[in-house]
């Protein structure tokens, strides 16, 4: 396991050290830029060629794109952008998979992908980090979501993280499972019956039928947003019905403990899975998980490219 000039498709590609590394790089690069220093001053692209990135979002995304976008800008890699696929010839019938083996001939240093099939064949001909694929994983945002739980309680280790929402259709939450628990968080999730996850990985995991009891458990409370475009609402409920029983709203934020964070990997449907209140509250970091995007994403640029490293 090992990911350097390597894809980088689930947290299992990860190993331990490399999971270090990156949360010691991102500390660095989030130092620099309250410095206003440079990331070059901290490592360089190990060879002569110039590195290009091609960003390949066949799903719609705000964060993760644009934070990768900057982060390979700050590292001197040319973002090369592939967004609007109905300007491609997919609008002339070429399938999804077969426009991004072509493009991969174009021999970019790095593929950064975010797809919604489940069948693309990830090879290491060109590196290719998963930006989100399917309801199957979202590696980078479970690491954002750990360093942003490391900086606010000092370790992830013994936290008691509350998953909430739609677990069954959330790549961040499958992720999350994986870096968590082995990073040796106490992991649980609360959902809606017909939401609860049926992959084996969660056959294990605590699930909470009760959301009161299950707030008052938790260290971190980690939202998630109804993937309604997964699955059109036909979920045996109505997003109402949803709100009235797992939104975290007034009455919910009486309950959490005083020291517990709120995260959500957004987009953030205010009124639905939060009230304002709830998002704005003083111990949501919802906000600090976007700017640690940009971080954590340098941070894995650097060792898929193989930077040399110098801080
Ligand atoms: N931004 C996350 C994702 O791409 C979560 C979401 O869309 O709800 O999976």
């Amino acid at each position: 396991m090992s990911i350097v000039n390597k894809s980088f498709v689930s947290i299992d590609d990860l190993n331990k050290k490399e999971i270090e590394t990156i949360f010691q790089r991102a500390k660095v690069f989030k130092k620099l830029n309250s410095q206003k220093k440079s990331f070059k001053s901290a490592c360089f692209a190990n060879t002569d060629q110039e590195l290009n990135a091609l960003l390949f979002f066949a799903e719609p995304s705000t964060r993760t794109r644009i934070s990768f976008e900057i982060a390979c800008n700050k590292l001197g890699i040319h973002p090369v952008l592939f967004l609007d696929i109905h300007s491609s010839s997919i609008a002339k019938g070429e399938s999804l998979d077969e426009t991004l083996s072509t493009l991969k001939c174009l021999q970019p240093s790095v593929v950064i992908l975010r797809y919604k099939g489940s069948q693309f064949k990830f090879d290491d001909s060109v590196p290719v980090i998963n930006a989100g694929f399917g309801s199957y994983e979202h590696p980078t945002q479970a690491l954002i979501d750990a360093f942003t739980i490391e900086e606010a309680k000092g370790s992830v280790k013994c936290k008691k993280v509350l998953i909430l929402g739609d677990v069954l259709h959330s790549r961040v939450s499958n992720s999350n499972l994986k870096l968590l628990k082995r990073l040796g968080a106490e992991v649980a999730f609360c959902s809606p019956t017909s939401l609860i996850p049926k992959d084996p990985l969660w056959s294990d995991v605590t699930c909470f039928s009760n959301l009161n009891y299950s707030l008052e458990w938790a260290d971190v409370i980690m939202c998630l947003r109804i993937q309604e475009e997964r699955h059109g609402m036909s979920i045996g409920l109505s997003l109402a019905e949803y709100r009235d029983n797992y939104h975290l709203g007034w009455d919910q934020l009486r309950r959490i403990k005083s020291d517990c964070i709120i995260l959500h990997p957004g987009p953030c449907i205010i009124g639905v899975e939060m009230s304002r209140e709830a998002f704005t509250d003083k111990r949501s970091l919802i906000k600090n998980q976007v700017t640690n995007g940009l971080f954590i994403r340098s941070a894995v640029l650097s060792l898929i490219l193989d930077f040399k490293w110098l801080a």
